[in-house]
């Protein structure tokens, strides 16, 4: 079901990229593509893409993914890849309170990949861009010797003049999160397990029916829009506020850190999805553990004031999971049988000695 022995070029009804050039390619994968910004003036096309951003502060994001670092395309189809190669750079404007706009996209591709490929990467990239309302401007294509690499930029404006940084969290603020966690690190243990599984026998197709859940928050994420738009309906301007990409520890440590303030967290409060609760225990995990070193969630980690917390009492959405304190606290987890851990960042990247940063 997920997985895809589809890029190399075996098939000979797949086209291979030295045919086209890379005009010719450029042109292929973007002919579709619409402004829908008052802000893009030009797009793609000219050397560079004309933005008219009159009023505002302009919010710039760049991320960058490599083939076998950040993503494994024996599990994730290109689709999905493109798809969340862009959610990653939203999650990242919209974690400033701001709302994305455009978009470039930068690729560097082997000859292993074909025009099919890169069209199902397109696809991706485009429906993510449809979904957020948010143009695609311009990019770069260059060949590599192996594998993919792919650099998104995304740029985006302030709303009502409201960006919230990661430094601005106060002593006895309310600290919040969106969503649940650990879906994505669980996910991510069901793949890879499955892939060992699929490379000793290929005709396994595994039934991850019980899992699709986590597997979902691995393969296709999303970034929390609808979030923004509900703080902003509820009248709630975040003291500070960041996006879960490498877990909640870590996302504590530099709230805390930037704002100079400790924290106590909840260990009872954290939400779970019960699939990552049930998955966990298969894996012999700590689910806590997954959800704070998991990462790649992209939901939102927030402070709010004491005084707002009626207004978010009871939204299934947003979740009170701890407060913070003088900086001289320090940052503890209080553990269901009520002590204090320190918390430290300790991503699953160090533990299996693989840097996915
Ligand atoms: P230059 O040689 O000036 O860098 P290119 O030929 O690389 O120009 O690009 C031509 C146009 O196509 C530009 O508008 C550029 O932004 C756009 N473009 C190039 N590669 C991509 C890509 N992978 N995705 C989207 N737009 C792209
Ligand atoms: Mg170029």
């Amino acid at each position: 079901m997920y997985f895809c022995g589809m890029l190399e070029n075996k098939n000979p009804s797949k086209t291979s990229l030295s045919s086209l050039g890379e005009f010719a390619l450029i042109d292929h994968l973007t002919n579709t593509v619409e402004l829908t910004q008052s802000s893009s003036v030009m797009g793609i096309g000219d050397d560079a893409a004309i933005l008219d951003l009159s009023e505002g502060q302009t919010l710039v994001t760049t991320d960058l993914l490599i083939e076998g670092v950040h993503f494994d395309l024996s599990y994730m189809p290109l689709k999905h890849l493109g798809y969340k190669a862009v959610i990653v750079n939203l999650s990242d404007i919209y974690a400033m309170n701001a709302k994305p706009n455009q978009i470039t996209v930068s690729i560097a591709v082997s000859n292993r990949f074909t025009l099919e490929a890169l069209e199902e990467l397109y696809s991706g990239i485009q429906l993510a861009c449809k979904n957020h309302t948010v143009d695609l401007i311009g990019g770069d294509t260059t060949s590599s010797t192996s594998g993919l690499t792919i650099s998104i930029t995304a740029i985006g404006s302030a709303i009502d003049k409201q960006v919230t940084r990661r430094s601005g969290a106060q002593e006895n603020d309310l600290l919040v999160v969106s969503g649940d966690l650990g879906g994505a690190y669980a996910g991510l243990q069901i793949l890879e397990r499955e892939k060992a599984v699929f490379k000793v026998n290929p005709n396994n197709q595994p039934d991850l029916t019980n899992y699709a859940y986590s597997i979902e928050r691995q393969l296709k994420p999303e970034a929390r829009k609808d979030i923004i738009k509900l703080l902003k309906d509820l009248d709630v301007l975040p003291t500070s506020m960041i996006d879960i990409s490498d877990g909640l520890s870590s996302e504590i440590i530099h709230l805390c850190k930037q704002s100079e303030v400790g924290c106590d967290l909840y260990e009872t409060k954290i939400p779970l999805d019960p699939q990552v609760i049930s998955t966990s225990e298969e894996f012999n995990m700590d689910s806590t553990t997954v959800a704070l070193n998991g990462g790649e969630d992209y939901e939102l980690l927030m402070t709010i004031s004491q005084e707002d917390f009626p207004k978010i009492k009871g939204n299934p959405n947003l979740t009170v999971i701890g407060y913070m304190t003088e900086a001289d606290r320090g940052l503890h987890l209080v553990t269901r049988g009520d002590t204090k851990v320190p918390i430290i960042a300790k991503g699953w990247k160090n533990f299996n000695e693989k840097d996915t940063e």
